[in-house]
This record gives structure tokens, C-alpha cells and sequence, in this order.
């Protein structure tokens, strides 16, 4: 099939990747000039466990499984990570409660290797520490981001693929047997394809909506989260990642390390209603109070403003949270399409999970 991908984030890169792995003619289109420019470029960069979702959603199907492939693909094709592991820390006895839930939940989902350690024995861990007890994951780790998708991109290419960068998808219909798309930017124009996969991120909504025929039942809200990150000024402390128990719309402020070891705090949550990319210096003041939690020596002035993602939700403050949503043909109707709509975290570890599931869709 000729295939087109919408979008060259990770998730659209490792779909492109799968989709000529199987001998289809793949093309990603992207609305901007490189790729990793949206969603992916601003994340943790945490291969998480696959502890804290539903057991049986999407979301942890896809991230326990996508971590145990990442790691492999990371070893086969030299991306740098490092499976450093990972502390989910309690502070109070009712914290403590909520710890031991995720222990279960962990297990259920098939995480290996959890277990509770108690404040001591996180101590001997992480000297900086406070805490009462902790939940550690051997299985969490970092990987570097940039890396991978360069590697998927390079696999696509081997195998005959390619992106057309500053290409915007502006709108499609199906006109039997194919798509016929329209193009905008650079080599504006229409193409048609046998199937059509919107990986488009934060602009997937948008883009359904111009697709002519979509049901409107099928179109998800989209809720905006900016998740701000502030980088610390000092020598590092953790050699770990260290999470607080998770927050309404998040995990947490927690410590997040890159690989080269040094140390940032983030991302909180702040709900928006337009995209921007600035981070205000003032929520430093909320950041040092939580992170004085489980680390009473963070000093004054110790914290910089750095950058910023926005997840793209589905639900707002206060409502259950979302899986991913993936609709194709069964739901919606229209053929050989398939949208995938609120793939925020752990959208990354999941990448090459959620893009077999994707073009196992195309052949059904
Ligand atoms: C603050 C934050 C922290 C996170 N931390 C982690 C983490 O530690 N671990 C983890 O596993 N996950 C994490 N995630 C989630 C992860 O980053 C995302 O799930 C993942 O990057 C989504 O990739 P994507 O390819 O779907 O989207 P994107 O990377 O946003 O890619 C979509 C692309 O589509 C393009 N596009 C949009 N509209 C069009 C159009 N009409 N035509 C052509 N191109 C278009 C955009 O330019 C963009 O490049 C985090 C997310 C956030 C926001």
C-alpha cells in the first residue's frame, strides 16, 4: 500500500518505521522544517515501567510492552539510554497507601522487577532522600530521545520511506479505492494514497475535522496541560529518577536526569487554552515547596527556568484520565484511516507497541 503518515513525531516515525518493515510505501508529511518538533521534543525522556495505568487500557498494554522494545531497539541500533531505575516516594502514611496501590497496579500490569523498600533502605539508595518508604522500579530508565527518532527516521529511509518536511496536510476525502489528499507549504499540491494514518499530535483534532465525512461523534475534545520543567544550578544529587506520588493530571514534580547526569525538576501541570511555550519564573515558588518533600536540601535559587510541553489530553482537571484513543475504519467508517488522538504520556515509551497495533489496523 502506498501509506501516508501525518506527522513526524515519535509515534508517527515509529509508524512510518513498522509500515515499511511490512513492504509498504511510506511518506510522512510534516508541517514543520525537521522532526521531533512537537510533542516529542518536549518530554521527560523517561521509558517508564508501565506502572500506573488501568490494567488491560491501551496505555498499559502498550508502555510495558513498548519499554521491554524500546530497550532492545535501543540496543540494536546504538541509542543511547541508560535503565537507571526509579523511586516513587512517600512522605506521609497516607502517601504511603497510595504507593502500595501502585505496587499492585505495577504488578498487575506486568512490570518486572517492583518492589517497597522502606525509608532506610531509599536512604542508602539516594543519601539526599526524606521519606517513609518507596516503591523501586530496576525496569524505569532515560533514553535519548533525539537519538531514537533519528534512528527510526534512518530505517524508514533504509527501506525506502521518506518525510516531506514543511509539508502541511490541509484536508482529505476518500474517493474509492484512495485517498486524495491536499497539501500545503513547500510543494503544495494533492496525492493520493491507499491509506492514511493521522499521528499528527496536538494537531489531530484539527485535522479530522477537515477530513470530508468524518463523524463528528468520533472527534475527542482536545485538552491542553502544560507540563513546565525547571532546571537545577548545582551539582547533581540523584543518580536515580525520584517521583512524588502522582498529582491530579500528572505524576508529579519529579527529578528527572539526562544522560549526561545532570538534574531537572518537572513537569507540573497547567491547564491551558492556547498553545505557548513559555515558562513563567514564578511557578518556581510551587515547585520548591513540593520537591522540599522528599528532598529538604534543595536550595534557594537553585532552580532556572527551562522548558515546556503541552500534553494533548482528552479529559480535563478533575475527570477521570484518558487512554489513548485510536480510531479506524470499525469505529468511524471511512477506509484504511486511522486517527490516533490523546497520545501523551507515555507516548514515548510506548512508540513501538502502539505503532504495530496501528498498521496490524491497516490490514484488517
Ligand atoms: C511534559 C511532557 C512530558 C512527557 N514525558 C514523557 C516521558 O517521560 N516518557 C514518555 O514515554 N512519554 C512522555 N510524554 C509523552 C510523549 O512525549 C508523547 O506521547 C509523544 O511525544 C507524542 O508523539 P507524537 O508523534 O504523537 O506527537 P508529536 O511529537 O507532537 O508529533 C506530531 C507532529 O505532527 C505535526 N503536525 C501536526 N499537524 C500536522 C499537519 N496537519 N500536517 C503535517 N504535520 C502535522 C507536528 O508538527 C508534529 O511534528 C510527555 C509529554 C509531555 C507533554
Amino acid at each position: 500500500m502506498q501509506v501516508l503518515v501525518v506527522g513526524a513525531g515519535v509515534v508517527g516515525l515509529a509508524i512510518a518505521r513498522a509500515a515499511a518493515c511490512r513492504g509498504h510505501d511510506v511518506i510522512v508529511a510534516e508541517a514543520t522544517g525537521g522532526i521531533g518538533n512537537g510533542v516529542s521534543s518536549r518530554n521527560s525522556e523517561v521509558v517508564h515501567a508501565g506502572i500506573y495505568y488501568p490494567t488491560g487500557s491501551l496505555r498499559a498494554r502498550h508502555c510495558t510492552r513498548g519499554r521491554r522494545m524500546l530497550y532492545d531497539f535501543c540496543a540494536s541500533h546504538g541509542v543511547a539510554h541508560n535503565k537507571c531505575g526509579k523511586l516513587i516516594v512517600a512522605t506521609s502514611p497516607a502517601e504511603l497507601t497510595k504507593v502500595e496501590g501502585l505496587l499492585a497496579q505495577g504488578r498487575e500490569n506486568g512490570v518486572e522487577g517492583l518492589e517497597m523498600i522502606g525509608g532506610n533502605a531509599a536512604r542508602a539508595l539516594e543519601p539526599e532522600l526524606a521519606c517513609i518508604g518507596a516503591l523501586s522500579s530496576p525496569e524505569s530508565g532515560i533514553v535519548d530521545s533525539h537519538g531514537y527518532m533519528l534512528a527510526l527516521w534512518g530505517e524508514l529511509e533504509d527501506r525506502g520511506g521518506g518525510i516531506a518536511f514543511e509539508t502541511p496536510v490541509e484536508r482529505m476525502s476518500y474517493a474509492a479505492p484512495q485517498w486524495q489528499v491536499q497539501f500545503g507549504g513547500r510543494d503544495a499540491g494533492v496525492a493520493a494514497f491507499d491509506a492514511v494514518i493521522n499521528s499528527a499530535g496536538l494537531g489531530a483534532q484539527a485535522l479530522a475535522q477537515r477530513i470530508a465525512g468524518y463523524p463528528a461523534g468520533k472527534l475527542p475534545p482536545l485538552v491542553l496541560a502544560k507540563g513546565n520543567y525547571f532546571g537545577f544550578a548545582g551539582k547533581p544529587v540523584f543518580s536515580r529518577l525520584i517521583y512524588p506520588t502522582p498529582v491530579d493530571g500528572g505524576l508529579g514534580v519529579h527529578v528527572t536526569l539526562d544522560l549526561a547526569g545532570r538534574m531537572r525538576f518537572g513537569p507540573d501541570v497547567e491547564w491551558i487554552d492556547h498553545e505557548s511555550y513559555t515558562v513563567d519564573p514564578r511557578r518556581a515558588d510551587s515547585f520548591y515547596a513540593r520537591i522540599r518533600t522528599y528532598w529538604p536540601g534543595l536550595p534557594d535559587g537553585s532552580l532556572v527556568p527551562d522548558y515546556c510541553g503541552i500534553r494533548p489530553k482528552l479529559t480535563g482537571p478533575g475527570e477521570k484520565p484518558a487512554d489513548f484513543l485510536i480510531v479506524d475504519e470499525a469505529e468511524h467508517g471511512l477506509p484504511r484511516l486511522v486517527n490516533l488522538f490523546g497520545i501523551e504520556s507515555p507516548g514515548l515509551t510506548s512508540s513501538l507497541s502502539l505503532a504495530e497495533d496501528v498498521v496490524e489496523r491497516l490490514d484488517r
